[in-house]
């Protein structure tokens, strides 16, 4: 079956199927045949790979993922898509539907398991109330994959993205270009899905780092002092640091000077190297502390 995102064609399988769209699962499906081969393309899907999608819904990307991909393997939640799924992507004998949640399936295991041998990288129409997570998720696991290319709201593909020292910059993209080198793709706009969601939306890719970006002593501390740094956005870097990391504002001072960054300075201003010399100044003065105890 191919253009399985013309909207009749759309409409007819999810009409035969008994079909409603629950907005709980984030449930907008493509209508824009423009956009899947585009996104499989960019995404990497090639002979060699295999492409780990979340949410196939009725398998509109799946299919063009299917047909340059060596194996996919897509999970859904939505047990009423499995029928549909069988029907629309019954051709291929390379793609394996996984039911489950994708927060709770034992990645690392699925990967090992049916990647064996291939290069590995996700392609989704995300669920949008789920970006983080499994952003993060899958980013945090340093799972063996080399690109994550993912559908995300407008906006937060912004914030996934932002460069630091930007307006958008927050804890999210710090952590992200700590992994990966992310680059927004394309937009999408609303009209290309049905039902047609309130925001527009963008691909986005973030090409995993051999190494992460900076080698911090203690990659929790650098969490920490990111995650509190940008938790009170109107505050000094000093101000958020010292409520968030329960430090006094002395020893603060002493751990911002020592690693070059000035007393007035605010989260978006610093750079992940200068996050990675503030943990390291922060972590060797908790150990004289603890030393001096
Ligand atoms: N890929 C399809 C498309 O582009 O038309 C559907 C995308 S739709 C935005 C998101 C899909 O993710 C839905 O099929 C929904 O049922 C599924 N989904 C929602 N939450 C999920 C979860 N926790 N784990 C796996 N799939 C989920």
């Amino acid at each position: 079956m191919s253009h399985l995102s013309n909207i009749g064609t759309v409409k007819d399988i999810l009409s035969r199927h008994g079909f409603t769209f629950s907005k709980k699962l984030g449930q907008n499906f493509l209508i824009n045949p423009s956009v899947c081969p585009r996104m499989a393309e960019m995404g990497g899907a090639a002979p060699g790979v295999g492409v780990l999608e979340v949410g196939p819904g009725i398998g509109v990307l799946t299919y063009e993922l299917a047909q340059r991909a060596d194996k996919v393997v897509a999970i859904e939640l939505d047990d009423r898509l499995l029928p549909v799924l069988a029907e629309t992507l019954g051709e291929f004998d390379n793609v394996k539907v996984i039911h489950g949640d994708v927060l709770k399936v034992d990645l690392p295991r699925i990967i090992e398991e049916e990647f064996a041998g291939l290069e590995v990288v996700v392609c989704a129409n995300l669920p949008y109330y789920i970006t983080s997570p499994i952003v993060m998720g899958i980013l945090e696991a340093k799972l063996p994959v080399r690109a994550i290319t993912v559908m995300v709201q407008k906006e937060a593909a912004a914030r996934i993205c932002a460069d630091p020292g930007s307006r958008e910059a927050g804890a999210l993209s710090a952590a992200v270009s700590y992994y990966a080198q992310p680059q927004v793709l394309f937009g999408v706009s609303r009209g290309s899905f049905m039902p047609a969601p309130d925001v527009d939306s963008a691909v986005i890719r973030l090409n995993i780092r051999p190494q992460p970006a900076v080698s911090p002593r203690d990659e929790a501390l650098f969490f920490r002092v990111i995650k509190a740094g940008f938790s009170q956005r109107r505050k000094t870097l000093l101000n958020s640091l010292s409520s968030g990391l329960a430090l006094s504002k002395p020893v603060l001072t002493a751990a911002m000077e020592g690693a070059g960054i000035k007393a007035s300075a605010r989260a978006e201003e610093l750079t992940l190297a200068d996050f990675c010399r503030l943990s390291d100044q922060i972590f060797a003065l908790k150990i004289s502390e603890n030393n001096g105890k």
